[in-house]
């Protein structure tokens, strides 16, 4: 089967059955990973690997600290305003969907969140001109949303912000292509897209923006806390960390991000190059901001919906459906999509539309 699942999604087969082997017995420990000390040798070793090679990946500098956070993407939508507004007090936010709205929202409880910019206007089909937006150099940090996971809207660019640290919502396009890291104050990333179970969030911060916490701030919620401690403060989430461990080593043998960026290119491609060719299905995004990474679309006839859904999980095609809010389907095809599973997509859409169109 292939699963499209916006996340948790799909993880590459050979992580999940190196994670079976592994199950009972770590490398003759006697022990699964999930019943390991966090402080013991095993665990640390494992830790710090998963460290090393996202680093590796991602190409992460020595000025910023890498830090393995739970609660999700979503916990840290509080986490950074807690942080790094300071005394400022205000941030700049983008708006262009779902995700950043959600962020904007939860940051607005903590201090001023000026939305800068916004494609809501447009049903959140394109990006907004960086030309227009009204960013304040007194901003405490510029925060926006890479790609929005359920419009299937992605930036093109990074936005320049050579004023304030740039912040970006990276769950669900983190180490899908090349990105210059340093160009970032902070980078965060649910973990069940690119990365490996949900729970988990990745957070890349530069140093220099450790120790601004507000005094309120929970200390699990405090960067600084969770650096001086190697995201060992609590028992951290051992297994999950140890699964992304795996799949960094598995990005890795794909020949990394640059290897993979040229790979999801050719699949998004793909399955847009279909839908614009045909007359039965429809995606609405301005072509230029259209996601890699997931890729919604809709039928001639929202009528035949379950009927595609149905058909599609009777070929292995799994969790087509769109987001609850929006209706219509959507592919995600994330870095663990094979190829193969695009090719199979297309196959049934074309069968379908003949069928149905
Ligand atoms: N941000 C983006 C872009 C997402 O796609 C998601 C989840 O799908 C989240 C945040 C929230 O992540 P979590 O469920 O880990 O809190």
């Amino acid at each position: 089967a292939y699963n499209f699942c916006a996340g948790p999604a799909t993880l590459p087969e050979s992580v999940l059955r190196q994670a079976r082997d592994e199950m009972l017995d770590w490398r003759g420990t006697g022990m699964s990973v999930m019943e390991m000390s966090h402080r013991s040798d095993e665990f640390v070793q494992i830790a710090e690997t998963a460290e090393k090679d996202l680093r590796e990946l991602a190409g992460v500098s020595d000025d910023y600290a890498v830090l393995f956070m739970q609660g999700g993407a979503s916990s840290q939508f509080s986490t950074i305003p807690l942080n790094l507004l300071g005394d400022k007090g205000s941030a700049d936010y983008v708006n262009t969907g779902i995700w950043s709205k959600k962020a904007i929202a939860e940051a607005s409880r903590y201090g001023q969140v000026n939305v800068v910019a916004s494609s809501e206007d447009s049903g959140f089909t394109t990006i907004p001109d960086q030309a227009a937006w009204k960013t304040s150099a007194e901003a405490a940090y510029l925060h926006y949303t890479p790609n929005e996971t359920i419009g299937g809207l992605e930036f093109d660019f990074v936005p320049d912000s050579p004023n304030v640290p740039l912040v970006a919502d990276m769950s669900s396009n983190m180490l899908s292509r090349p990105v210059d890291v340093s160009r970032f104050g902070l980078i965060y990333a649910g973990a069940q897209k690119n990365i490996g179970p949900s729970g988990l969030v990745v957070v890349i911060i530069r140093k220099d923006l450790l120790g601004k916490a507000r005094k309120e701030t929970p200390t699990m919620m405090n960067y600084q806390v969770i650096a001086d401690n190697d995201s060992m403060y609590n028992t951290p989430a051992t297994y999950s960390w140890y699964l992304a461990g795996l799949v960094f080593k598995w990005l890795k043998e794909q020949g990394g991000v640059q290897a993979m960026g040229e790979i999801n290119l050719r699949k998004a491609r793909k399955l847009y190059d279909f839908i614009d060719n045909s007359d039965f299905y429809a995606n609405p995004i301005d072509p230029r901001f259209r996601s890699w990474m997931n890729v919604p679309f809709t039928l001639a006839d929202d009528a035949l919906n379950s009927e595609f859904l149905r058909g599609a999980n009777a070929c292995g095609l799994l969790n087509l459906a769109g987001h609850r809010s929006v209706g219509g389907m959507r592919a995600s095809i994330y870095n663990a999509m094979p190829e193969a599973g695009v090719d199979a997509l297309i196959d049934y859409m074309t069968d379908f539309a003949k069928e149905r169109g």
